[in-house]
């Protein structure tokens, strides 16, 4: 492999496209890092076990899809996000991801049954040249209030925060959201303005798990569709969606002067 491992990012450099962004452990959170559930990661075939190079969608010898494929650094072969056993401390990961002869691009966080946090994965949202975010992403990340980064692509960002998913409400459109069995490739890459460790975004995981059933509901929702506001109030019956205003919630009404903030409440037809 090319890659330049000894190239560091500093947060909000813009992106590089032909290699993974990060990792910049000091932009990764402390919470995540103490925690011994990290592995390495390259782009590779599953079919044949060919690595490619970090941008190569398509195995140069099978033809099929490459893919992440996350590595035990411990052992050198591939880990998995079900099997703790493949997994290791973040200095361990970093460690080996920074030695000459690995083929790794960066390292990644599993994301466990018995740990407290969500991944909310945004794909194709950031202009990678110029940082730029799309409103329903960047809506996303002031929702949740909580750590978020660029994703190595530098096209996409993830949230990390403190919530349980619940039952069977894992993505919706764009979101995506992961509590176990998953890992996520981390640079580090700290979106400015937003917390340095995750906090608590149970409100609005709830709100991307509710509305999953509506297709693309958040970003017809960031476009000021207020009809499908009170669609998703009406059929939820447990939210409202809206304005952070007891009113709205008792009547049902839509006031056009207040926009939408996209905020959770208590409704009270729940
Ligand atoms: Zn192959």
């Amino acid at each position: 492999m090319s890659t330049d491992k000894d190239a560091s990012v500093d947060a909000g450099e813009v992106g590089i496209l032909n290699a993974p962004l990060g990792p910049a452990p000091e932009g990764i959170p402390t919470a995540l890092r103490d925690r011994e559930a990290w592995v390495c990661w390259h782009v590779g075939c599953r079919n044949c076990h060919t690595t490619v190079e970090y941008g190569v969608e398509t195995c140069p010898e099978c033809g099929e899809d490459t893919s992440k494929i996350p590595d035990d650094p411990t052992s050198g072969r591939y880990a998995s996000s079900t099997d703790s056993a493949t997994w290791t401390r973040f200095e361990a990961a970093l460690a080996y991801h920074e030695r000459e002869h690995t083929d790794t691009e960066g390292v990644g966080y599993v994301f466990t049954e018995d740990g407290p946090f969500v991944g909310v994965d945004l794909d194709n949202c950031r202009d990678p040249e110029t940082g730029d975010l799309d409103p329903w992403a960047a809506d996303a990340i002031e929702r949740c209030a909580s750590y978020a980064a660029v994703s190595s692509s530098g096209t996409g960002i993830h949230i990390l925060a403190v919530g349980e998913l619940p039952e069977g409400g894992n993505r919706s459109g764009n979101v995506e959201m992961y509590e176990d069995a998953r890992y996520f490739a981390l640079t580090g890459v700290h979106i400015d303005g937003t917390p340095e460790e995750p906090q608590s975004a149970q409100d609005a995981i709830d709100v991307y798990s509710l509305y999953g059933g509506l297709t693309r509901a958040t970003g017809s929702l960031l476009r000021g569709d207020v009809d499908l506001l009170a669609l998703g109030a009406a059929v939820q019956g447990r939210w409202c969606v809206g304005v952070r205003r007891p009113r709205f919630c008792r009547s049902h009404t839509r006031d056009p002067s207040v926009g939408v903030t996209l905020t959770p409440i208590p409704c009270c037809a729940g």
